[in-house]
């Protein structure tokens, strides 16, 4: 391990730095719990990141920790639970594949691990973090690819009028978990591209993420153009010929940077098609290497994964040729292609246009959708590749998403788990037996747990809030929208996600006096809290926070709507343990899978959404609510069909099923439905079963099948 000078620890807690550098502690309560105890303040100030913490500690805070018996005695049982983490001798993946030798490269232009490291922007990129943090925990071997961002993503402040400021900060990285790469040599990893006469350096990082390693790169390097330092600048910054930088340097640097550290990876999963390029650069090597085009792209083919979320076209990256011209017309000759050959890769409908989806389900030879339903959409939307085929025969399958529990359950709730169901829950997540033991758990036990959750998630809130007042000395109609006026008794729903069009998040307010009679009742009192990013670049997005946001500051609402400002994994987390309900209604059928809902459920939350994205598959009638509205209506008149759909369930069912209350004043009923969304969600969407689907239905198929071509 490399050590890092900042950090001066004594010899008898020398491995904290160890485990510091490990996301690991990022899902284990104990270890999190022990960074926080060095030093509360500290924790809080460098958004729960126990290197920043190491690093900014006073030495005697840390010779006074390593005197302190019960301190020791906790560092102890840390260090031990990671070690045997780390080395346990017989995963999952060890004991059903005993004989696999290879590894999965895993690509994504996003990753979402913690807080601290703001390298992700949403769905998409806590799905590709809870993917590797669970092949970590499932023993699969796996490589994460992707870019380090010294901005970050977007931070997020709402001015009094409502209206989104976009925050970018360098991001310090002699304080975060990160390290330079090494070479099998033991030297820094470093690149040079040259595509089209457009010469780029770039280092190479790692974060150890259990078992995983994340590889990212950075292109702020001494010595490249000012421009091009700012390609891994921010994610999803910039214009088109910024992005499409950014994908070389994914696809093609990403490829290069696994050979330059030795690893030869046997299956290759682009998430999403930023990626795509890494198919072109695995053709070329062979090529290069004398295999003609087509044995070439056929061996690349059998290896190569690819899953697309996006299910409108327009959300696709289509690039123009003249650009792809620009900085690949010294590539497709190493292809053994001509320019027409090598357009042609990744056209739609004939149409001159370089489509990166479309290349990638041209040359993988697996593609899959993210939720059954996302999967028929993309079939559908793909067809006319594969020309003549009938569409439930287009090779595009599914494997619906799932989200690690450890990350993303309370600490209350794993407790209630250990205790109730199975001390080592963990470990047999995807067992629906284990979790249908929640039926014994007394209601009351289960009911107290979540208002200590709900009690959490509003002290937050109210702690959000008051620093703010305090710090910015916002104005008080702020501190009253962020959240000070919650009501610990009030039906509490949440919706938090980024504001993208199609999520329409502001589809409750449709009918803002029919709204307003829930929100007011007295004695039944609804409340509804809200977060979420626009992107930098959407005005459109910013308008709905905004619309939001002068609700939340208006009298006449009375304090019932608040918006959490600079929505994150941080608040996410607090969100989905802490209020009674989970919002969503997507534009059906636009949501690719929608992970939130399955957070919120695991906790005990049920969801109200839409019948889009896994809930369409989740959905049971006794875990939750669907309100049918707007199916087979034009497109004008599906908002008000939808919303009034949602008010009728609130009013009918849900509101009265919260507040019916029985001799001990536990809501009987509304438990029963918080076991239902537990037991039914929890073992099925988990990202266990996720993994266990792409080794054993994907991964491992592409591994057969390389292995038997050989
Ligand atoms: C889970 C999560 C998301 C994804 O939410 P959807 O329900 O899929 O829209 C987005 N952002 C954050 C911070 C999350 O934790």
């Amino acid at each position: 391990m490399r050590h890092n000078p900042k950090i001066h620890l004594p010899e008898r807690i020398a491995r904290l730095e160890e485990v510091a550098y490990n996301l690991w502690w990022s899902w284990n309560l104990s270890a999190r719990g022990l960074f926080k105890t060095i030093d509360r303040t500290l924790w809080q100030e460098t958004h729960h990141n126990p290197v920043a913490v190491l690093v900014k500690c006073r030495r005697e805070v840390l010779d006074a920790k390593a005197k302190d018996p019960a301190f020791l005695q906790w560092y102890d049982s840390v260090v031990a639970q990671f070690d045997e983490y780390m080395k346990d001798p017989k995963p999952w993946f060890k004991a059903k594949h005993p004989e696999a030798r290879g590894s999965v490269a895993y690509f994504s232009a996003e990753f979402g691990v913690h807080n601290s490291l703001p390298i992700y922007s949403g769905g998409l990129g806590i799905l590709a973090g809870d993917h590797c943090k669970t092949a970590s925990d499932l023993g699969i071997p796996l490589n994460g690819v992707g870019f380090m961002y010294p901005q970050g993503y977007v931070q997020q402040r709402v001015g009094v009028e409502g209206w989104q400021q976009n925050i970018y900060e360098m991001i310090d990285w002699s304080s975060s978990p990160v390290r330079p790469a090494l070479t099998p040599d033991g030297q820094p990893c470093f690149l040079r591209l040259n595509l089209g006469g457009w010469p780029l350096q770039v280092a190479v990082f790692r974060i150890d993420v259990g078992r995983v390693p994340l590889l990212l790169m950075d292109t702020n390097v001494e010595g490249n153009d000012p421009g091009d330092r700012e390609i891994s600048g921010r994610l999803y910054g910039g214009d088109q010929t910024m992005r499409l930088r950014q994908e070389i340097v994914l696809g093609i640097g990403g490829v290069r940077v696994l050979r330059a550290l030795g690893v030869d990876p046997e299956v290759w999963h682009a998430n999403e098609g930023h990626a795509a390029f890494l198919l072109l650069e695995r053709i070329r090597e062979r090529v290069e290497a004398g295999l003609s085009f087509e044995a070439a792209r056929e061996e690349v083919s059998r290896s190569t994964l690819f899953t697309t979320h996006t299910p409108v076209a327009a959300g696709h990256d289509v690039f123009p040729e003249e650009l792809i011209e620009q900085y690949f017309k010294n590539y497709w000759p190493s292809l053994g292609l001509d320019k027409e050959q090598f357009m042609a890769l990744a056209r739609t409908g004939g149409k001159p246009g370089w489509n990166m989806s479309a290349l990638a389900l041209r040359l993988a030879g697996r593609a899959n959708g993210v939720s059954r339903r996302n999967g028929v959409v993309a079939r559908e939307m793909w067809k006319d590749l594969w020309p003549g085929k009938p569409v439930d025969e287009i090779p595009i399958s599914h494997v619906t998403n799932g989200v690690h529990l450890p990350t993303w359950l309370s600490q209350r709730m794993s407790e209630l788990y250990a205790t109730h169901l199975a001390a080592d829950w963990r470990k047999r997540q995807d067992d629906p037996a284990m979790w249908a033991k929640i039926d014994e758990v007394p209601d009351e036990t289960l009911w107290a747990t979540h208002l200590r959750c709900k009690r959490d998630l509003l002290n937050f809130l109210r702690g959000q809030v008051r620093n703010r007042w305090k710090a910015d000395r916002v104005d008080p109609t702020q501190v009253l929208a962020g959240g000070a006026l919650l009501d610990p008794d009030a039906l509490t729903i949440g919706f938090a996600r980024r504001f993208a069009r199609y999520k329409r998040a502001t589809l409750i307010l449709h009918d803002l006096e029919r709204l307003k009679k829930l929100l007011l009742d007295p004695w039944r009192p609804v409340q509804l809290v809200f977060a979420g990013k626009a992107h930098p670049a959407d005005d459109g997005g910013k308008q709905l926070i905004q619309q939001v946001y002068k609700l939340a500051k208006d009298p006449a609402i009375g304090g019932r709507i608040a918006f959490v400002e600079d929505y994150d994994m941080h608040k996410a987390r607090y969100l989905v343990q802490g209020v009674d309900l989970w919002l969503n209604n997507p534009l059906f059928p636009l949501e690719a899978c929608g992970t939130s809902g399955q957070k919120a459920a695991a906790n005990g939350v049920p969801n109200l959404s839409i019948l889009d994205g896994w809930w369409e598959e989740g959905y049971t009638r006794e875990n939750g609510w669907a309100p049918k509205g707007s199916e087979g209506l034009p497109d004008e008149e599906r908002d008000a069909a939808d919303a009034a759909a949602i008010y009728s369930v609130l009013e009918e069912q849900i509101v009265p099923l919260f507040f019916e209350r029985n001799q001990k004043g536990i809501p009987a009923g509304w438990v029963r439905v918080m076991k239902q969304s537990i037991k039914t969600t929890a073992p099925q969407y988990c990202s266990d079963r996720m993994l266990k689907d792409y080794s054993e239905k994907l991964y491992f198929l592409a591994r057969e099948a390389a292995v038997a071509a050989r």
